[in-house]
């Protein structure tokens, strides 16, 4: 057979594949009594179907606010003040309320903090599922829809009894991987699930991770695992995203993040981990994060940073998008290391 090369035309390079997830210049402001708090400000990043991306900083960096602002669930005092979230080419913060509220679960699913303790107590496990199956498949048969439930427990590792049972009947590992098996009951092109392991043993810990590491191959699903141990993180996803005040500092691939931190802050959050140099002793980061009513100048990290200079406390550093893809936002960093 004659190839394109035997008949002298080129041969078509592979048209690059689109991302499934684009965030795009995301910002939230919080106006409260003490003032106004940029929660989260020019937020930007791409994720392709099947990555796994970990998005880390201190408590109040931003983090949560991400995710609520992805699924549009911000509540007054908050706004998102622009942006867009574009799932499989669709802005979803275009949709209407009713759009919104079916991209909810079958485009876009959210695993919030401590979602295996909101678990209605009364009701079974089963019909928690098929309620929020319903909400979008209303005439689905209820074979049907009972079937899917029972699937969706059998891929994160539950037997199908679990269906009948009730919350309290479950560990707290069983008990998180149920809310897995709710957000992906309508296999949605992206999951993000908020401290999907905080107050799990170590060994759950591994198999919640695990478990997310599975579904997210079986329904080819982006995923953004929100957290703060950077080490655990480290085994699980493909790129790192470092949050500090409401900006997206770092954006890297997770090597390259622990072997070449290009941000300051990635660098400290790295260095604080325990490991065998330090003999497992936790080192801090200097300083405290800051309040978002009241930001330094310059950039938001200059009190505690290290290698600050004097533009830093006068200048915002811009978002630099390297060569090879990664993104950081300091002074210092302006070519690949
Ligand atoms: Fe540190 Fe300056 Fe970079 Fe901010 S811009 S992280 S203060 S070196």
């Amino acid at each position: 057979m004659m190839t394109a090369l035997d008949s002298g035309l080129r041969p078509t390079p592979p048209r690059p594949v689109p991302p499934v997830l684009e965030v795009r210049n995301l910002e939230v402001t919080y106006y409260t009594d003490l003032g106004r708090a940029k929660a989260l400000d020019d937020v930007s990043f791409t994720l392709h179907a099947g990555e796994k991306l970990g998005m880390v900083g201190e408590s109040g960096s931003g983090k949560s606010t991400l995710a609520l602002a992805m699924m549009r669930m911000i509540k007054p005092p908050g706004r998102i003040e622009g942006g867009a979230v574009i799932v499989g080419g669709e802005d979803l913060q275009a949709l209407d309320e009713d759009g919104m509220r079916h991209a909810r679960l079958s485009r876009i699913a959210y695993i919030p903090q401590g979602a295996m303790n909101s678990l209605n107590p009364v009701t079974r496990i089963g019909a928690q599922m098929v309620d929020a199956i319903r909400a979008h498949s209303p005439r689905e048969s209820r074979s049907a829809v009972e079937d899917r439930c029972r699937a969706a427990l059998r891929s994160v590792d539950l037997s199908p009894d679990v269906f009948r049972m009730y919350a309290h009947e479950l560990s707290g590992g069983m008990k998180q991987r149920v809310c897995i098996a709710i957000g992906i009951l309508l296999s949605p092109a992206v999951i993000i699930a908020d401290e999907p392991t905080s107050a799990l043993d170590v060994i759950t810990q591994r198999q919640v991770m695990e478990t997310i590491d599975k579904v997210k191959d079986e329904i080819n699903a982006a995923v953004i695992l929100i957290g703060h141990d950077m080490g655990l993180m480290a085994q699980f996803v493909d790129k790192v995203g470092v949050m500090y005040a409401g900006r997206l500092v770092e954006i890297s691939p997770v090597r390259a993040m622990f072997k070449t931190p290009l941000h300051p802050y990635s660098e400290a959050l790295i260095s604080s981990l325990p490991n065998l140099d330090n003999k497992g002793v936790f080192q801090g980061i200097p300083g405290l994060a800051p309040s978002l009513l009241r930001l330094p100048s310059g950039c938001a990290f200059h009190p505690r940073c290290q290698r600050a200079k004097a533009e830093c406390s006068a200048v915002r550093p811009a978002v630099r998008t390297l060569e090879s893809g990664r993104v950081v936002t300091c002074h210092l960093v302006d070519r690949e290391p």
